[in-house]
């Protein structure tokens, strides 16, 4: 791939003539395929770096890349050097975009810019909050700009052609949401959303539904006008009917997360028509809700912030904090998504300012282990409210070895997915009114090592459909209130209750484990059962594939920023898990405890003997420090 790179490194000159020529030399059916997916083994890196960096951590993809700072040869050329450098390392490399924080690009940019501002219902231009204290040109305020508004998208557009002046394999497209999210703001009422939405109305409501508020024509109809006429015309006003039917508050929330959805999706065609393949196509998100779903059918990959439950930022049970980060995994997994993340502000800050990359360890080995990364924290953005934005910045010697020994045994990552004996119910209706409840039982199973995935019911947000089908797979169902399910979707559920196969969970008392070891008796058993994982994967459709199952330590001592090893831990495996056959022979991998700069992340593999037991098979691990990985065939 290196070489192939080499050969399309392209000589500088003017940008149409230099997409054209990207666009006519065309990639090869090869490696474009290789181009759009994440692979479970991949290591993301935020941002462009030297050579140095890229080889160390063993970096295979360059995220927020950045692109051409102007349309000029020079700035080409830069840009075009960058990607060459993570080229020449066999990195793909994803340029990028930003949708909401670019207020002074857009300025400079388009003379007409005060027509794209997002107005609020008081009609009054919305700025960006978190920008309150940067200016531009005549002082002018950072303007949230309107991603509905013809003339700013034709500014997204154009920074989306320099990023395309290399031949990039991917694109990322920071704070994508544009106009959606500005609802808690008052907006948006410009006249361009007013035009939009209009459309929106004619294709999604119905007659009698508009009927039924009040609405007798669509013709001339304007929805700030409306709730004028109703009454509402202050921000508390607005906010106060978002979640009222009659005001349409609802669908005009829903039309505005739609549209941003479309415009990506308008974004990742005319890059693609750029550069003359498929990109893999990125969005900073960390999926946790209906409203970050929305986008998932438009990018490759989510690549963003994902909270990591460090002090009092968490939303986790104290006891379980370390674990949030799986609810964003498995909602990931459901819509088929790869997340890339990074933690939070506050959670690098901590580890910053506490000296603690044995925490952050564990952090990337139980990313992997669900079949996600955390990206390699060469130097992240910290944020506290006592010291606001400062930066992390790590060395090589803290997390390089993690990362090297994945690439190293790729095998054992490539390929899988969760083994999903048991399903976890997310209704899409259900998680917009309370997502609590599901979230809680998905930590709870994740803890103690249910072999299990999301199943999805859907609504108007979510394209997904509960059929007696898809739920036939499933040995049991946890589902957690509110469902909010009608029609076919909550027959189907009520079949599978019917036929004994639901566990319910309980907001106060949680599980009845009993009940679900009727149903499917436990897979993974631990002789030392305090604080420790396990997650079973395997290849789907490849039976001869050996299973992989991830076992994480998280006896974690604050103080020392060390786990706790653990000797001698008996894990008895179910048959179950191995889709009836009896594995034969085990090994266990570890990363190594420190980066070797001549080796890095190599470790030998042990041996482990294999012994019939109840119900399946029982290894016996000598020594298991935070991260083991067992292979069985
Ligand atoms: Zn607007």
């Amino acid at each position: 791939m290196i070489e192939h790179f080499r050969k399309n490194h392209l000589p500088s000159f003017a940008l149409a003539g230099c997409l054209l020529l990207i666009a006519l030399l065309g990639w090869t059916s090869e490696s474009s395929a290789a181009q759009t997916a994440i692979q479970h083994s991949d290591v993301v890196l935020m941002g462009e770096n030297g050579k140095d960096v890229y080889d160390i951590y063993g970096i295979s993809v360059v995220s927020w890349g950045g692109r051409a700072w102007e349309e000029k040869p020079a700035a080409i050329e830069d840009f075009r050097k960058r990607v060459k450098t993570a080229h020449d390392c066999g990195i793909r490399y994803c340029s990028g975009a930003a949708f909401r924080t670019a207020f002074a690009g857009m300025i400079d940019f388009d003379p007409k810019w005060s027509e794209s501002r997002c107005m609020s219902i008081e009609g009054k231009p919305i700025l960006v909050p978190w920008l309150w204290d940067q200016k531009h040109k005549d002082g002018h305020p950072a303007y949230w700009f309107c991603t509905n508004a013809p003339g700013y998208r034709e500014y997204l557009k154009w920074q989306v052609r320099t990023g395309m002046t290399a031949n990039v394999e991917g694109l990322h497209i920071d704070d994508y949401g544009g106009t959606s999210g500005t609802e808690w703001s008052g907006g948006c009422f410009c006249p361009h959303c007013m035009k939009a939405f209009n459309e929106y109305l004619k294709k999604n409501v119905s007659t009698e539904r508009l009927a039924k508020c009040g609405i007798a024509s669509l013709d001339g109809f304007n929805y700030g006008q409306f709730l004028k006429s109703k009454g509402i015309v202050k921000l508390d006003d607005f906010r106060r009917i978002l979640g009222s039917a009659e005001h349409l508050g609802p669908d005009f929330v829903r039309f505005q997360y739609f549209a941003s959805a479309d415009f990506i999706g308008e974004v990742r065609k005319y890059a693609e028509q750029l550069v003359g393949h498929p990109l893999l196509v990125s969005v900073n998100s960390g999926v946790t809700d209906p409203k970050n779903l929305v986008v998932a059918p438009q990018v490759s990959y989510f690549c963003g912030e994902v909270d990591h439950g460090t002090e009092k930022y968490a939303w986790g049970p104290q006891k379980n904090v370390d674990l949030q980060p799986v609810w964003t995994f498995k909602l990931a997994d459901a819509v088929g998504r790869f997340q890339a993340c990074t933690a939070s502000g506050q959670d690098w800050a901590y580890v910053d300012a506490n000296k603690k990359p044995g925490l952050v360890r564990r952090w990337i080995a139980q990313d992997y282990a669900f079949g996600h990364c955390l990206m390699a924290p060469h130097r992240q953005w910290a944020y506290t409210e006592k010291k606001g934005t400062h930066w992390y910045q790590s060395r090589p010697e803290d997390y390089a070895h993690v990362y090297r020994f994945v690439r190293r045994n790729k095998d054992l990552f490539d390929g899988y997915e969760a083994v999903g004996l048991v399903g976890l119910l997310y209704s899409s209706a259900g998680a917009a009114q309370n997502v609590g409840p599901t979230r809680d039982a998905c930590l709870w199973m994740a803890k103690n090592s249910i072999p299990f995935e999301m199943v999805s019911a859907g609504d108007s947000w979510l394209d997904a459909k509960l059929t007696p089908q898809s739920l036939s797979k499933y040995r049991a169902l946890v589902v957690a209130e509110p469902t909010l399910l009608d029609g076919e979707q909550k027959q189907a559920l009520d079949q599978f209750k019917a036929a004994g196969k639901v566990v319910a969970w309980d907001a106060q008392k949680g599980l009845d484990e009993a009940a679900l070891a009727k149903l499917l008796p436990k897979q993974i058993v631990f002789s030392a059962p305090e604080h420790l994982i396990g997650v079973a994967r395997a290849i789907p459709g490849n039976v001869a594939s050996p299973v992989i199952v991830h076992l994480l330590n998280r006896n974690y001592d604050q103080q020392a920023d060390a786990t706790v090893k653990l000797q001698n831990v008996k894990v008895t495996l179910g048959k179950d898990l191995f889709g009836g056959r009896t594995p034969s022979k085990a090994a266990l991998y570890a990363p190594p405890a420190s980066l070797d700069r001549k080796d890095p992340g190599a470790s030998a593999p042990v041996s482990l003997k294999v012994e019939p037991a109840e119900g399946g098979i029982a290894v016996t691990v000598p020594e298991l420090d935070y991260w083991g990985i067992l292979k069985l065939e």
